[in-house]
């Protein structure tokens, strides 16, 4: 059986309070027509109790887009799992390709990461991906693969279920060039067989999201593909109208 698809929206460093009210009141107007779809919304982190408060009575997932790898501490500026969690977050990005290459998060950190997040039970959304240079050179598989890899090591003890992978090619974050369906596809085939022969059957149920300019126009194409289970949406999250047309394409 297919994972049930999933939209994530990801804000970056962008929105406001008003953009948090507004995009949950044009989900709940157009709820109808995302039956069978989860989608969640992972905007800057101070907006999160907006966020819950607003979607309390929603069907809507609730994410960050960072945490600390350390439980508690001396880490100024982090925040911990244990303290997302009291605020109802659902998802965890880790590993954004913008948090690998502006804050040089390791793959270390990624697996610390996963570690935090799945052993309190919320959700991992591990980012990986190549970058132009990295495809080029027919590097793609080996970078995912290893990118992949650290994501497991977190997982370890805990539920497969609790992890899904966004593939993401570094190439095609916030230009406007995505991946074709079928450049996509070939990836999320490699990731998925790469799962399975990981974890068994639990890797086909892990699911997959692509990332990187869905549009509107793009994503029913896109979402077709055998092994995409949704998407993880940068600037087209933005914009409620853009943001719920990929949704009902999922
Ligand atoms: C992202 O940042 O995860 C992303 C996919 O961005 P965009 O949709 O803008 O390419």
């Amino acid at each position: 059986m297919q994972p049930q698809p999933l939209v994530l929206a990801n804000w970056k460093l962008n929105g406001d309070r008003q953009l948090v009210t507004s995009m949950v009141s044009a989900l709940r107007d157009a709820a109808d027509s995302l039956h069978g779809v989860n989608v969640g919304i992972c905007p800057p982190a101070i907006y999160i109790p907006a966020l819950t408060e607003a979607c309390y009575y929603d069907a809507i997932g609730v994410g960050v887009q960072h945490i600390s790898e350390h439980p508690k501490g001396a880490y100024t500026g982090e925040l911990a799992v244990s303290m997302v969690k009291e605020f109802g977050v659902d998802y965890v990005l880790i590993g954004h390709s913008e948090r690998r290459s502006l804050y040089q998060e390791s793959d270390q950190q990624v697996a610390a990461k996963v570690a935090q997040v799945t052993s309190a039970g919320l959700t991992a959304v591990v980012c990986v991906g190549e970058s132009e240079a990295q495809r080029e050179a027919g590097e793609t598989l080996t970078v995912v693969k290893a990118q992949l890899a650290a994501a497991l090591q977190g997982l370890a003890q805990s539920s497969p279920a609790l992890l899904v992978i966004a593939y993401e090619p570094v190439w095609a974050i916030g230009t406007g060039q995505t991946a074709t369906p079928e450049q996509a596809q070939q990836v999320h085939a490699e990731i998925r067989s790469w799962l399975q022969q990981q974890l068994g059957d639990a890797g086909k149920d892990i699911t997959l999201l692509y990332g990187g300019s869905v549009k509107p126009d793009n994503a029913a194409e896109l979402f077709a593909q055998a092994d995409i289970n949704g998407g993880l949406i940068g600037g087209a999250s933005l914009v409620a109208d853009d943001f719920i047309a990929i949704c009902q394409a999922a």
